[in-house]
């Protein structure tokens, strides 16, 4: 409490809070969180700037909150609208030489000695004389400026981009610029992870609330309501990942009436449910002793969420939320024939898989990954997909997340019908002996499947867990079985020159996983066997424009050292034979012992179009992962057991 009160006044500064919301309450908030490295810390600052907008609100205005909120986790729209910042090194240089007279060598120069665009901008303006103190920046100019920013496309749009920077830097003052710069970059790099902001809105919202109704509760009360908040607005938040939707609704009813407001929509994706690695059939039995639990394929496409709002219209989304209807005008087109006239909306969880026309066979990934993200033709469509459904989350008005899979599973079957080639219930089998399973994990492999989901079926623990890598969904693919180990999804952060024949291209890579609490990328390996030389070239196109002129501030690099570092914003599915302890990678460190955790002999599986670099493998997957395998090698008797 004494801390918020020292930081609110601190945050207000001159602000009086019937006026707009200016910007450098925000970026005071900002450069108070970077100073922390404690979570609680920077939840109770963030909560004490979003209270005070909070109580500007009381005049109707939902807008400044809205704007507050997304300006913390750097994002301008839903994930599903896909507003996106992400705006290129040069084109910032540019900006900032232009708004400080300064050359772009001598930026240059500083970017090469600080490895952070914001801090040499913000350097940059604050060793400028002016003469004038430009008029404040606020939150609605500088979100309305973003988005102006992300929105603007074509021709002569670079031109454009800059010259609102331009403009934008030049009315900042103290440390706006800084945050200004690396908001346009992509990424705030404070440590401020989406469920720190959850959590400070719904304690800010608590506070405020007691403010109103002029009470004053007691120590443990206070602590018990600030927790329950927390849960409610992160569940809401997990069924309706909208904060359009939640922020207005929160504002209106407050915390007690956003459960019955917000609920899973038809339109709006959420983030899907998550399976477990297992290494063998005999962890599934372990886990899943006496419970209902039933083995479905486990398809090797790619994720599809589809939606049908009650105004007929069908949209696709991938595990990203990202909206694939113009990837997939023809699961949209076959979609209808397999609706039974009971249904009106839906939600399905399903696998988007190839097949082939004639046969009808399922097609590795690798087929699907051929086509084009978007403006596909369904005349020019080569590769056939067909839907296999293996939930339904939504039907006719209602959502279906706390109903259990084995009633889920029923709806879904009464209300729709399989059609050959097109769509089809995912295959299952609810066998209870590792017999049975070994038999249906042949069976699947012999189909063409990576393998098996194994879910509980009844009872709570089988009910559907938004955006969670859950316990009661297990997999179990085909090559844990040959001691491989689950494949991890990792970040290319820097690149090493190749050697001989390879001398134009990068030859291996730097990997890191990503730590979503901290925010930062942590290296794991070099990767540099495997690649045909036209996958290098491939690489090599992607990665070139990414390179960076000195590492990034937020990658714990540890002993690598990369000829180039890149942009984090390519992600790679790599296989590894195991995992070793290592005095030069820093993943996972702290959590299996000082040292990091490595790969031994990585090998390249494919890109992962699919993720965005937060949803890279995280450190405590990393050092369970690498406690398993100690594990195993300690009891090989119990590794056995699962053939
Ligand atoms: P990977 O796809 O590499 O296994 P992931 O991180 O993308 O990893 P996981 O939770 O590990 O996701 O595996 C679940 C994925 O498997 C789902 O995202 C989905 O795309 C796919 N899948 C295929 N068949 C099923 C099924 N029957 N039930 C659930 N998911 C399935």
């Amino acid at each position: 409490a004494a801390l918020s009160r020292t930081a609110e006044v601190d945050i207000k500064g001159g602000w009086k809070v019937g006026d707009p919301v200016p910007y450098a309450a925000l970026a005071k908030t900002f450069a108070l969180i970077e100073a922390t490295t404690k979570r609680l810390e920077k939840t109770s600052l963030l909560t004490s700037f979003l209270l005070l907008v909070i109580r500007r609100s009381a005049n109707g205005d939902t807008a400044s909150l809205l704007q507050s909120v997304y300006l913390c986790i750097n994002r301008l729209s839903p994930d599903y609208i896909g507003i996106e910042l992400g705006i290129g090194e040069s084109l910032l240089v540019k900006a900032i030489g232009e708004s400080t007279g300064r050359s772009l060598a001598t930026i240059k120069a500083d970017l090469k000695k600080e490895g952070d665009l914001g801090l040499v901008a913000m350097n940059s303006k604050n060793s400028q004389k002016t003469l004038f103190r430009p008029k404040p920046l606020t939150v609605p100019t500088v979100f309305a400026n973003l988005k102006e920013i992300a929105l603007s496309a074509g021709h002569s749009s670079q031109a454009k981009k800059v010259s609102i920077i331009t403009k934008l830097l030049a009315a900042c003052q103290d440390s706006e610029a800084k945050y200004i710069v690396r908001s346009l970059e992509g990424k705030l790099r404070i440590g401020n992870a989406e469920r720190t902001v959850l959590v400070a809105l719904a304690h800010a919202s608590v506070l405020a609330e007691m403010e109103q109704a002029g009470k004053r509760w007691k120590k443990e009360k206070l602590a018990a309501r600030l927790e329950e908040a927390a849960n409610v607005i992160k569940s809401v938040y997990s069924e309706l990942p909208s904060y359009d939707l939640v922020i207005p609704a929160l504002l209106k009813d407050g915390i007690d009436g956003l459960k019955g407001r917000c609920k899973l929509t038809p339109g709006v994706p959420l983030k899907p449910m998550l399976a477990k690695p297992t290494k063998a059939i005999g962890e599934v039995l372990d886990r899943f002793e006496n419970k209902k639990f039933t083995c479905e394929y486990k398809y090797d496409g790619e994720r599809a969420q589809v939606h049908k709002l009650e105004d007929g219209t069908v949209a696709v989304f991938s595990r990203n939320s990202e909206d694939m209807s113009k990837k997939y005008p023809d699961l949209v087109h076959q979609l209808p024939a397999c609706i039974k006239e009971s249904t009106t909306s839906f939600v399905l969880d399903a696998e988007a898989v190839a097949i082939d026309k004639d046969t009808k066979k399922l097609m590795p990934f690798q087929e699907l990954s051929k086509r084009k993200r978007k403006d596909v033709k369904v005349e020019d469509i080569q590769v056939r997909v067909c839907l296999f459904a293996f939930d339904l989350l939504y039907l006719n008005g209602e959502p279906l997340l706390h109903k259990s899979l084995v009633e889920r599973r029923e709806l879904l079957r009464e209300h729709f019908k399989p059609v050959d080639g097109e769509f089809q219930f995912a295959k299952s089998s609810d066998g209870d002996t590792t017999d049975e399973i070994q038999a249906f994990l042949e069976e699947s492999v012999k189909d063409g499947c990576e393998g098996l989901m194994v879910k509980m079926l009844e009872t709570e623990a089988s009910y559907y867990e938004p955006s969670r890598r859950s316990v009661n969904w297990l997999k179990l693919k085909k090559d844990y079985l040959a001691g491989v180990g689950d494949s991890l999804d990792l970040v290319v952060v820097g690149g090493y020159y190749g050697k001989g024949k390879r001398t134009n291209v990068y030859g291996a890579f730097l990997l890191a996983c990503y730590d979503s609490d901290s925010e930062e990328y942590q290296t794991i390996c070099k990767i540099g066997t495997g690649f045909s030389e036209e996958m290098l070239q491939a690489h090599y196109d992607v990665l070139k424009p990414l390179e960076l002129s000195k590492v990034r501030s937020d990658v714990k690099v540890g002993g690598a050292k990369p000829d180039v570092w890149f942009e984090p914003k390519v992600v790679w599915e790599v296989l590894t034979a195991d995992l070793s302890l290592s005095p030069i990678y820093t993943a996972a460190q702290g959590l299996a012992g000082e040292r990091g955790i490595s790969l031994r002999f990585p090998r390249f599986i494919r890109v992962r179009d699919d993720k965005g670099v937060d949803e890279a493998t995280g450190p405590e997957q990393i050092a369970e992962m690498y406690e398993r395998q100690v594990l195993a090698q300690g009891s090989g008797g119990k590794k056995k057991r699962g053939g």
